[in-house]
């Protein structure tokens, strides 16, 4: 229920403190940009790969940026919608990479953001 709840479109103004209030706020290193393979739900076998992985990543973030930069399952099927979406991806991180965002719960709410709009349906928020 609580898990469903933290991708509601609602969430950052809803829940003060927002999704790592817990403790986590800097797990994500700022200086690195998200790996973008694992980012369209692939695993990195690239040694060379300068992208941040979520196994660094303290957890709960690694799980939260893991399911919302995730395609869910039939999207994942289908290729062309997965070029997109890996595109759509790469610029939120540049984005955020740009602008050295560190917080946790802003990039899970930036990412959340970009899949709303993707999927252009904001009750479509959950990869179930
Ligand atoms: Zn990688």
């Amino acid at each position: 229920m609580f898990k469903a709840y933290r991708y509601h479109p609602q969430f950052p103004t809803e829940v003060s403190g927002g999704v790592t209030s817990l403790t986590y706020s800097h797990a994500i290193d700022p200086s690195q940009p998200l790996c973008p393979i694992e980012m369209v739900g692939e695993t990195c076998n690239d040694a060379h790969c300068n992208g941040q992985h979520f196994q660094t990543m303290t957890i709960p973030d690694n799980q939260i940026i893991a399911q919302l930069g995730s395609l869910s399952e039939n999207d994942s099927t289908n290729a062309e919608r997965r070029e997109e979406w890996s595109t759509g991806l790469r610029e939120v991180i540049a984005e955020l990479r740009r602008d050295s965002i560190r917080d946790t719960n802003i990039v899970a709410s930036r990412i959340a953001d970009f899949r709303r709009k993707f999927f252009n349906d904001p009750t479509r928020v959950l990869n179930l």
